[in-house]
């Protein structure tokens, strides 16, 4: 029988009203767009496909996902595409074969359990829709079943990310016989020299060990049936990986793991589950300290049963579980009891409810008769809360949906976060409001110039982000005021004829009748506006009285006009200081600075804001404690007075073309000085206004295409 055949008739066994004409259109589909294409043991490609739909049908999915997994492989590795296959088979198809082909492309590199942990629920919230995980959990089953064929190096990967990643993830959704055979063949490869060896040992007492659980069973059974406790006996070997754990968790040869073997009795209430206790305790010796009582005492996942191991036939340790039917689903089914005490590291009791509601659902599909009905609903949203993007490293951070790049480099690291100047996307660059998606890859740009600014807060999701811009703002703003408050007591002592450095001992009296803590407080309330300087200089000198009076008000006028923000604004300068628009701001002469160009504030008494180009020399002298950071606001249209120097040929008409360029620019010439020199040259400079620096950079341009024109210099406005 064709493998396409042994499919449908499957899916026709669990699913009777099928589209089974759909699935053998999508074997068609994928035949012929993996035509010519070969795996490596050199099979037709297609037989991994059907491969997948096979164990798909073995999971009794529905229609599209058998569809979805003869697809799964096209879109990515031939020339299909989801819009076709969306056409042909339906957009539910189509939206399964792309979430496959998605989750195929995050890259995974070997990390730890918290970093494992959060890729698992990145592919989970990738997925939307649970049959995507489910397919993609096929897909790896086949290729680990076929990885003898791949060269060491992938072996090794693959292995590693099955073990660390789907493994753990078909544990979660309750599909044990996946887990474990995904379990074993990742040992295989991971640790092939104990696999063989474990393998081997196993295999030579198979036919003992089954004739001894078939003896177990039965006599379970009939001691059971004797003390009239009806129930069901399932013995079983547990699997290599499970058995290599214990040994290593032991540290003791195969010879030495007796209870390999594990036995399972099912009654129907919990009355005879303590009856079977005792009938088995009756049987055989019980070991110490081995029994556990999860019905009186449920483990917080609700799981329920009871634990014993006793001595069993021919001395041999017996495991053995007792729990009712319903006991048993919960533990079949429900939030794996494995996951979590397995594989040893507890997940979150959030976590827990969500993957106790989705098994809940794979539960309710089971009793549906048309599995078509219930799949369709099922769009998972487990994590809908979250978004899970990548460190260019591969890490994976969770954070809060809605999170901005930002939010990714304060989760990075604080200082990340403090000079983050812009952030690239995979590969790509982003403005810093971008809202980030799940499986980004996330490049933070650093400068040790950045600072974070009040709009970052409305851009932030996390509270470490929001927590960290807030105080470092807060340690600014207190900066800034300790350092306009400083200069403004000391305007105000000069007046009275000493200094702050002078003063020092009255203005911690001062201080204290001015009820602060110390000078520094003083000094800043003043900074803020809170209390004037004439105030401290009153407090401080009171024989200085009444001195200085009309110098420190207009600064402070100059002070509510730089840290209070004004509601309505007054002139628009096109600056921005310090995030705050309405500053009084004049543009410094020395370097007339215009829009486009990178600039720099400094606080001048009397004149608000004084703002240079970051490269003019002045810029550097001034006192670096009264540097503010300002910027352009792309609001203003206002015109800028520059000056440049044109070095040009003394001919006649050369001064008109010169002119010319000026008008072809739209630019204003406000002022021209123009001399000779003494080599046949002539020195012009000019005054323009000008909007912006791309204005500027126009008329240089113009002005350099001039024939006679040597060279075109913006300079300083005052020179
Ligand atoms: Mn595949």
């Amino acid at each position: 029988m064709h493998q396409l055949d042994q499919i449908l008739s499957e899916v026709a066994g669990y699913h009777p009203s099928a589209d089974l004409a759909l699935i053998r259109r999508a074997y068609t589909f994928a035949a012929e767009a993996h035509d010519g294409q070969t795996r490596k043991s050199g099979d037709p490609y297609v037989t991994h496909p059907l491969a997948v739909a096979q164990v798909i049908a073995e999971l009794k999915l529905d229609v599209s996902s058998v569809c979805a997994g003869l697809l799964h492989d096209c879109v990515e590795d031939t020339s299909a595409t989801v819009d076709q296959i969306g056409d042909i088979f339906g957009k539910e198809v189509a939206f399964l074969v792309d979430g496959v082909t998605k989750l195929g492309k995050l890259p995974y590199s070997t990390r730890e359990e918290q970093q494992a942990e959060n890729f698992r629920k990145m592919l989970l919230a990738m997925a939307r829709d649970i049959r995507v995980i489910l397919v993609k959990l096929c897909d790896r089953l086949d290729n680990m079943r076929s990885l003898n064929h791949l060269p060491p190096e992938k072996q090794e990967r693959i292995a590693t990310e099955t073990m660390q990643i789907y493994a753990p993830l078909a544990n979660r959704l309750g599909i044990q016989w996946v887990k474990i055979e995904l379990e074993d063949l990742a040992f295989k490869y991971l640790n092939t020299g104990e696999y063989d060896q474990l393998a081997a040992d196993v295999a030579k007492t198979r036919a003992e060990r089954l004739e001894y659980i078939h003896t177990v069973e039965k006599t379970i059974q009939k001691e059971m049936a004797d003390h009239g406790v009806p129930c069901e006996v399932m013995g079983r070997a547990k699997h290599l990986w499970s058995i290599y754990q214990k040994m290593k968790r032991t540290q003791r040869p195969f010879e030495d793991i007796h209870d390999a073997i594990g036995f399972r009795v099912i009654t129907d209430s919990q009355m005879h589950c303590y009856h079977a206790l005792g009938v088995a305790h009756q049987t055989w010796t019980p070991i110490p300290g081995r029994f556990k009582d999860y019905i009186a005492l449920p483990k917080p996942n609700l799981y329920q049963s009871l634990h014993t191991a006793v001595i069993g036939p021919r001395g041999e340790r017996i495991e053995v579980q007792i729990r009712t039917q319903e006991m048993n689903l919960v533990a079949e089914h429900g939030i794996a009891a494995h996951w979590k005490y397995k594989e040893g590291k507890p997940v979150a009791a959030d976590d827990d409810k969500k993957f106790a509601w989705l098994r809940q659902l794979m539960e309710s599909q089971k009793e549906l008769r048309d599995p078509t009905e219930f799949l369709e609903s099922v769009k998972i949203d487990l994590f809908g809360d979250e978004v899970y993007v990548f460190t260019p490293g591969g890490d994976v951070k969770a954070l809060p949906k809605g999170s901005c790049p930002i939010d990714f480099a304060y989760a990075v690291h604080s200082s990340v976060g403090d000079h983050c100047s812009g952030a690239r996307v995979n590969g790509m660059i982003v403005p810093l409001r971008y809202q980030l998606r799940n499986g980004d890859t996330i490049e933070i740009i650093t400068s040790p110039n950045q600072k974070p600014n009040k709009d970052w807060l409305k851009l932030v999701k996390t509270t470490r982000a929001r927590t960290k811009i807030r105080y470092l703002l807060r340690t600014e703003q207190r900066d800034k005021a300790i350092a306009l408050g400083t200069d403004l007591i000391d305007k105000a002592m000069r007046k009275a004829g000493t200094t702050v450095s002078r003063a020092e001992k009255q203005l911690q009296a001062a201080a204290r009748e001015l009820k602060c803590v110390n000078t520094d407080e003083l000094i800043i309330q003043v900074g803020y506006g809170k209390i004037t300087a004439q105030q401290v200089v009153d407090a401080a000198l009171p024989d200085a009285k009444g001195a200085g009076v009309a110098p420190v008000e207009k600064a402070e006028s100059l002070l509510k006009t730089l840290m209070r923000k004004v509601t309505r604004r007054t002139s628009s300068s096109g600056i921005k200081v310090a995030g705050e628009d309405d500053v009084l701001v004049r543009f410094a002469k020395c370097c007339s600075p215009l829009p486009g160009d990178p600039v720099v504030g400094f606080i001048t008494r009397g004149r608000g804001v004084t703002v240079h180009r970051r490269d003019c020399d002045k810029g550097l002298d001034l006192d670096p404690e009264r540097r503010i950071d300002v910027d352009w606001d792309g609001t203003s249209n206002a015109q800028h007075e520059v000056a440049i120097q044109v070095l040009c040929a003394d001919k006649p008409g050369l001064l008109a073309h010169i002119s010319q360029s000026f008008t072809d620019q739209s630019v204003n010439i406000s002022q021209a000085h123009c001399r000779a020199t003494e080599d046949g040259r002539a020195v012009n400079t000019f005054h323009a206004l000008v909007r912006d620096l791309d204005q500027l950079k126009g008329v240089i341009r113009s002005l350099s295409r001039i024939k006679g024109v040597y060279s075109v210099d913006r300079v300083a406005a005052e020179a």
